[in-house]
């Protein structure tokens, strides 16, 4: 078989849920959505499940997949519903949902749901996507309060740029938040990963973690709090082959890297199918035998290149993390100037396995 494969470390990922419950101070809904963030969401929903809140779906395919695999906690859909007729599964499977816009709350009005629904209704606080903007929220939320189709609502916001430390973006938001929700007497939900880690006074009844939870850092540099944090996902594969080349010669597509010595190159059999960056460039780490080496040349689609000429006892079948524990996938990120989080979500072809 191709030794690619990704292990998923889930005492890390309940490690990661900790922090973030202690960090946001009541409950944590855990992001599952896009697969877990490519870890595979049914296993790690389940290996949340006795402690988790509540788990954060982008979609109704998503909280299906999750009530079929036996998961009864709390499911919400962040993005709420994309047709009126999805309220009739909403309730059939008791899962919560995010409102959004008005048309929502005139789907709702015209619902006949067995029990009435938890509700998110989302303020657009600055980030302009989704959401009610701040002059139309008391009167939506009003409008749903008096609907017997209703049971319970969080007042809710998402960030835009937490992840920038000394931005005040994140700070007028809140305060935004603070000033259209602090009398409506509900719980509220503002942090996401960048503001539970970064952001101490931004938090509310409900957490949403999403990227920490896998162990990956949303900021750039080292951080105090990020740093606690444990990888989940490791991708590794192993050299296949070895080429021993004399200087001046060309690795790869492109001739993207020429050795500047005799050297030793090794193929990973690991490439941009598999959700590695296409154009990480020469220097880029991996992790080789455990010790930490560099990729050279440009990435193929099933394999890339990394230099063995300073790691004399690799070769043949040594072992290669793309990223992981060794190589934080946000290093990586910074790297391929992508973001963790396409990194984890583009994993493909690559089986798991789960320690
Ligand atoms: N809340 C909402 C509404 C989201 O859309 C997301 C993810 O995009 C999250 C929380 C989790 O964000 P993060 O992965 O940055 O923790």
């Amino acid at each position: 078989m191709r030794p690619a494969r990704a292990l998923i470390d889930l005492a890390a990922l309940r490690h990661n849920y900790r922090l973030a419950r202690e960090l946001g101070g009541r409950k944590a809904l855990a992001v599952v959505k896009a697969d877990a963030y490519g870890h595979g969401a049914v296993r790690c929903a389940q290996a949340l499940e006795a402690e988790a809140d509540g788990f954060g779906v982008a979609c109704i395919e998503e909280a299906l997949e999750l009530r079929e695999a036996g998961i009864r906690a709390p499911i919400l859909l962040l993005e709420g519903f994309f047709e009126a007729d999805e309220l009739a599964l909403i309730d059939a499977h008791h899962l919560w949902f995010v409102v959004q816009a008005e048309w929502q709350i005139d789907a709702i009005e015209r619902a006949r749901p067995t029990k009435p629904f938890t509700i998110w209704l989302k303020l657009d606080s600055g980030m302009h996507r989704l959401g009610l903007v701040a002059a139309d929220y008391r009167a939506s939320l009003q409008r749903l309060q008096a609907m017997p189709q209703v049971r319970e609502v969080v007042a809710m916001t998402h960030f835009a740029r937490a992840d920038e430390l000394d931005c005040e973006r994140t700070t007028e938001q809140q305060a935004l938040f603070h000033q259209v929700c602090d009398e409506l007497q509900l719980p509220t939900s503002l942090g996401n990963s960048p503001a539970l880690l970064g952001w101490p006074a931004t938090q509310g009844e409900w957490a949403r973690p999403g990227l920490m939870l896998y162990g990956a850092t949303p900021f750039a540099g080292p951080h105090p709090v990020a740093d606690r944090l444990r990888p989940v996902m490791t991708v590794e594969s192993k050299v296949i082959g070895v080429r021993e080349l004399p200087p001046g010669e060309p690795i790869g597509y492109g001739a993207r890297f020429v050795t500047a010595r005799p050297s030793r190159i090794g193929v990973v059999a690991m490439g941009y199918a598999d959700g590695y960056p296409q154009f990480a460039p020469n220097g880029t780490p991996v992790a080789i035998d455990g010790q930490r080496g560099e990729l050279v040349g440009r990435v193929s689609m099933d394999m890339l290149t990394i230099d063995l000429t300073d790691h004399p006892t690799a070769g043949l079948g040594s072992k290669v993390e793309l990223w992981g524990r060794r190589v934080p996938v946000s290093e990586l990120a910074l790297h391929s100037e992508g973001s963790a989080y396409q990194l984890l979500c583009g994993l493909k072809r690559v089986p798991r396995s789960y320690v």
